[in-house]
């Protein structure tokens, strides 16, 4: 009877954790809920995730508490094989490798997170006792790795889809979509800290006739130079943003209106130079170029947006109208 109810208790927990996979929507979110639920069915005192990175593998969840860093794991990544009880007293770590185990811990459960189609990183369980961990424990914990596997895979795809949604791809600018998220929150932190605050925003003067002469192809190489001269231009907080068609935008902390002129002189002189790295030696690029400070926009980003696309239709005009020599 025992054994049906253990086994039960085991198929409810399984449940549960499939329908947490299917309903988190990011695996920081995740990982302590996993955490939690296994508490209840394996006795641990810390659960550590490490999945591969550009410099090998590395901790992105848990305490180091076995201090040796991530020699285990990386053993198991390496191998794609489980270690059961590893530790200085275990009689049971055969095919392990040798790991000192301090600050009290004394032994450890650590399996690969696969499945079938791939392999996503290692998942271990510390615990004080030495030997704490049985052969059902490794079963159970090999069971939520296989089913962590392709819920870690669709929540990595979840967040490159939502990184991508707030990118321009032609320019890999951030979008109009990307702005209005920093943008409300960067306003009210500037006027919360009394921090001067402005926007750029500039529009390319007759793209249309760059595509005509050009063609559609080099117009695009002029967007992404604009965007590249802006991005150069983000630093301390400031950042940047393609609102749409050649129309682009910067956000700047800490730029007074005295240094406007300064800033357009520098972005125009940049022009030339970012002009020649994207080979664009034959095209004329000229931007209008309009500002606007947060303190006449009353706190409103809509004001601001609205107040430094004014100053560059009206650059823009200016730009325009044929010069008078007098005669
Ligand atoms: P103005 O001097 O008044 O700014 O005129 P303009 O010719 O630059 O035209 P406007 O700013 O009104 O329109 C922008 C043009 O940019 C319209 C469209 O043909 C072109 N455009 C918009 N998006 C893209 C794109 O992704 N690639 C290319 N190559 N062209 C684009
Ligand atoms: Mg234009």
């Amino acid at each position: 009877l025992s054994l049906i109810g253990a086994a039960s208790h085991e198929g409810t927990f399984m449940l549960e954790l499939v329908s947490l996979f299917a309903g988190t929507k990011s695996l920081p979110a995740l990982l302590p809920q996993v955490e939690s639920r296994l508490r209840r069915i394996v006795p641990f005192d810390g659960m550590v995730v490490h999945r591969p990175g550009p410099g090998g593998l590395e901790r992105i969840y848990g305490d180091n508490r076995t201090g040796s860093e991530s020699v285990v794991p990386n053993w198991v990544w390496k191998h794609q094989r489980a270690v059961l009880n590893a530790g200085p007293h275990s009689a049971s770590a055969a095919n392990s490798p040798s790991v000192v185990l301090v600050n009290g811990a004394c032994s450890l459960l650590s399996v690969p997170i696969r499945d079938s189609v791939g392999s996503e990183g290692v998942l271990t369980l510390v615990a004080s006792q030495r030997d704490c961990f049985s052969a059902d424990h490794l079963r159970i914990l090999t069971a939520v790795a296989e089913r962590l596997c392709p819920a870690i895979q669709n929540l990595d795809r979840l967040s490159s889809m939502a990184a991508e949604s707030r990118l321009d791809p032609l320019t890999g600018a951030p979008n109009r979509r990307s702005l209005r998220e920093r943008f409300d929150r960067s306003v009210q932190q500037a006027m919360e800290d009394g921090e001067v605050l402005s926007v750029m925003l500039c529009d390319i003067d007759r793209f249309k006739q760059v595509n005509d002469q050009h063609g559609h192809a080099m117009g695009d190489k002029v967007l992404q130079c604009v965007a590249e001269l802006l991005r150069r231009q983000c630093s301390d907080g400031s950042y940047y943003a393609r609102l749409g068609g050649d129309e682009f935008v910067l956000i700047l902390h800490g730029t007074e209106r005295k240094d406007w002129d300064a800033l357009r002189t520098e972005l125009l002189e940049q022009l030339n130079e970012c002009r020649l790295d994207f080979g664009l030696e034959q095209v004329r690029i000229e931007l209008s170029i309009g500002f606007a400070e947060l303190s006449e926009a009353q706190g409103s980003c809509d004001r601001l947006l609205d107040a430094a696309d004014q100053a560059m239709y009206q650059e823009k005009q200016a730009r325009r109208r044929p010069v008078v020599i007098a005669s």
